[in-house]
């Protein structure tokens, strides 16, 4: 509700009145974007500055340091352990009156990657949260401790500008994610009757200039994840001295298992996701080019080989199967019982861990090798045809002033990694992940790299992206 007086009640207070109409009765201020920005470039500081390297975690502390900031703002929160001195934080803005819709869910993940500080400039190491030339450096400044930073800031604008809701908006900061998701899988599954949000956004696609054409930025926005299948491959065979070498021993068996694992020629997939991304694109360019990139099949045609050539965006057109260990042997001289690899499998939606299972088993026949699964997930998908993706995908795009962006464009992309978002679409949820920063691809390397950081302009139009979505899906 507006707090401008009623023309009847003050019809002589002329200049009150003549002030009322640039405030509309339903309309709350909006957000000082520089001001606001430069608290969450700030906050994003001081957060980075909690060591929450997992493992080991210690989550608890990024916990207390997000709940003493909620606690100053007056919005209540909850800490759930997942073990000992580790937890999750789930913070709340009630909806006005009886909320029409189930929560939206803010996900972000509080645990960080460990770094290499000896390849890091000296006076901006991994925990530093140093705050120079206009950039915040150190571990999580993309992944994830700078998004977390935006849905809290947000929350608070939220709160602060008493924007009326019409259903709860919550605050999902979990432990875990890096290494086993433990923080939101426990959330699922002992509190997710306490949750129950329809929508989420998480960390996932970015946007990334200069990725198609030069001078765009394309802001990808991940509606699917391909799932996994780790697996053990063991070669078993008779066990014996070095000095004597056979091909039935383990080790042989195993070699020529990882080299018939080589020869995997997977079917091309180009899934939907890819295909909306560039009609979106055709719309920004002219002539041939749009021609070709608003029809499917002269897109495949015209960009199979530039796909998958590179191995990045190679393994968004198929599954894929990547040997990521070797195991065995205990001394040079002595030949094991046996032998084994890891292998870390990705599937596109379709594929099954079983499937991929029978892959491995038909690409290997030979009765000494064996497969075990290690832990197998399905890949899952979230629609376009919703209001939350579409109000990402429209904020993305917009500038300050609320125009277009001529050299911005925004669209659905399959993530080959998987986040937490994986873990909420089975139970319903429409989950997005989207970081709406705009960087180049080498900033975007110093995820898990060296060097991480945000730009303080970065945080201030990403909030006001994020800000304006999730009031355009929140509010009344
Ligand atoms: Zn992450």
């Amino acid at each position: 509700m507006s707090s401008c007086p009623s023309l009847r009640r003050f019809a002589a207070a002329i200049p009150l009145i003549l002030a009322c109409p640039l405030a509309r009765a339903d309309a709350p201020a909006t957000p000082n974007w520089q001001v606001a920005g430069d608290e969450a470039a700030q906050t994003l500081s001081h957060y980075i500055q909690v060591d929450t390297v997992n493992p080991a975690g210690h989550e608890d502390r990024a916990v207390a340091f997000l709940g003493d900031i909620l606690d100053k703002e007056g919005i209540p929160w909850t800490s759930y352990p997942f073990e000992v001195g580790r937890s999750s934080l789930v913070a709340r803005l009630k909806a006005t009156g009886t909320p029409t819709e189930p929560p939206l869910c803010l996900l972000s993940h509080t645990d960080v990657v460990p770094s290499e500080p000896k390849f890091w400039p000296a006076d901006k190491g991994p925990l530093s949260g140093v705050i120079s030339d206009g950039y915040v450096w150190g571990r999580g400044a993309l992944d994830m401790k700078g998004m977390g930073v935006l849905e809290l800031e947000s929350m608070i604008q939220l709160k602060r500008l008493n924007v009326p809701l019409h259903r709860d908006v919550i605050l999902l900061a979990v432990g875990d994610e890096e290494v086993d998701s433990g923080g939101v899988r426990e959330l699922v599954k002992d509190h997710w009757a306490d949750i129950g949000c329809s929508q989420s956004v998480n960390e996932g696609g970015l946007g990334l200039e200069n990725l198609l054409f030069k001078g765009q930025t394309l802001y990808g926005i991940s509606v699917a994840e391909k799932g996994i299948a780790w697996v053990k491959m063991t070669a078993t065979g008779p066990a014996g001295h070095g000095s004597r070498p056979d091909p039935i021993q383990a080790p042989h068996v195993l070699a020529r298992a990882a080299y018939a694992l080589e020869q995997y020629k997977p079917d091309i997939h180009w899934h939907w996701s890819l295909m909306e991304l560039f009609h979106n694109v055709s719309r920004t360019q002219t002539g041939l080019t749009r021609f070709v990139l608003s029809n499917p099949g002269l897109t495949k045609l015209a960009l199979r080989g530039r796909f998958t050539h590179d191995p990045a965006t190679r393994a968004v057109l198929i599954n894929t199967i990547n040997l990521t260990n070797f195991s065995g042997g205990t001394s040079p001289n002595v030949v094991p019982t046996e032998a084994s690899a890891t292998l870390d499998c990705r599937l596109l939606p379709g594929t099954t861990p079983d499937d991929m299972l029978a892959t491995l088993r038909a690409l290997v026949p030979d009765p000494a090798i064996r497969f075990e699964l290690l832990q197998g997930r399905n890949s899952n998908e979230s629609p376009t045809q919703d209001s939350l993706y579409q109000a990402l995908a429209k904020y993305a795009v917009l500038d300050g002033a609320g125009n277009q962006r001529k050299n911005a464009v925004a669209g659905p992309v399959l993530s080959v990694g998987f986040t937490d978002s994986l873990i909420l679409r089975p139970v319903g949820v429409h989950a997005y992940g989207f970081v709406p920063f705009e960087v180049t691809l080498d900033e975007a390397g110093t995820m898990h790299g060296n060097g991480e950081r945000v730009s303080v302009a970065n945080i201030r139009n990403g909030l006001r992206i994020l800000y304006s979505a999730v009031k355009e899906v929140s509010a009344l």
